[in-house]
């Protein structure tokens, strides 16, 4: 695979239609410069995240897994003024840094941080009535990314957009014998999400100045 041809056309898509502002930029700099590690979603992914916002007409969107808040700049913003998104996140110091990046790029009103882990923050949640969410972004830690599904689907209605990140994994879901935790976790969590009667799904392959992996997407029926 010729990654950097992948890479440099990547740069040319994020200059031409996916270029951040200095809140996107802050939030960047802010894993180097607190020792996060730089796992946030591309430009270009940030992009593809807010027009799919936009297509759903989200105004409610659930997230899993924020670290700096990357991808939640980017989903936030194609929320109209009176829409919400919640994000979930374990780290405590993940989260404060998130919180400052998120109030840097004045979203501090529409986008509610949640810490602790997902497991225990979605029961919570489908508890209190929260949701249905328009559309569900899975980005948290991988073994169980099926659990996450079926609670995403508890969370959602007909027409909900769920899409879950890194489950092609460097084209590692091909090994049936890997013991890789997250590689098996992907594995797992296609299998549930193509064996699901509650949604049509796909999955894109991807390409560019990330490692090669994909996102599944799937609407609830
Ligand atoms: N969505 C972010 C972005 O693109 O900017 C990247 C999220 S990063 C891939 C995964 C995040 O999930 C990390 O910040 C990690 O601390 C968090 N995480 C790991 N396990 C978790 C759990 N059980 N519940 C919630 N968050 C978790």
């Amino acid at each position: 695979m010729n990654n950097e041809l992948f890479e440099s056309v990547d740069h040319y898509i994020s200059k031409l239609v996916g270029q951040e502002d200095e809140a996107l930029t802050a939030a960047t700099r802010s894993l180097k410069e607190t020792g996060m590690p730089a796992i946030s979603v591309s430009p270009n992914q940030g992009k593809f995240l807010q027009i799919l916002a936009l297509l759903c007409n989200a105004k409610n969107i659930l997230e899993l897994g924020t670290l700096a808040g990357y991808s939640t700049i980017w989903m936030a913003r194609a929320l109209p003024s009176d829409g919400k998104l919640i994000t979930l996140e374990a780290d405590p110091k993940h989260a404060a840094v998130a919180q400052k990046n998120i109030e840097r790029a004045g979203l501090a009103t529409q986008v509610q941080i949640k810490t602790g882990k997902a497991l225990d923050i979605l029961p919570q949640l489908h508890a209190e009535g929260a949701g249905p969410f328009d559309m569900i972004f899975i980005d948290a830690d991988k073994p169980p990314y099926a659990e996450y599904f079926e609670w995403a689907l508890r969370l959602s209605r007909p027409g909900t957009l769920i899409v879950a990140d890194n489950v092609i994994r460097d084209g590692r879901v091909l090994d049936k014998n890997s013991t890789d935790a997250a590689v098996k976790g992907a594995q797992r969590f296609n299998k549930v999400l193509a064996a699901s009667t509650a949604v049509t799904a796909t999955i894109l392959q991807m390409v560019g100045v990330k490692e090669y992996d994909g996102m599944a997407l799937a609407v609830v029926k």
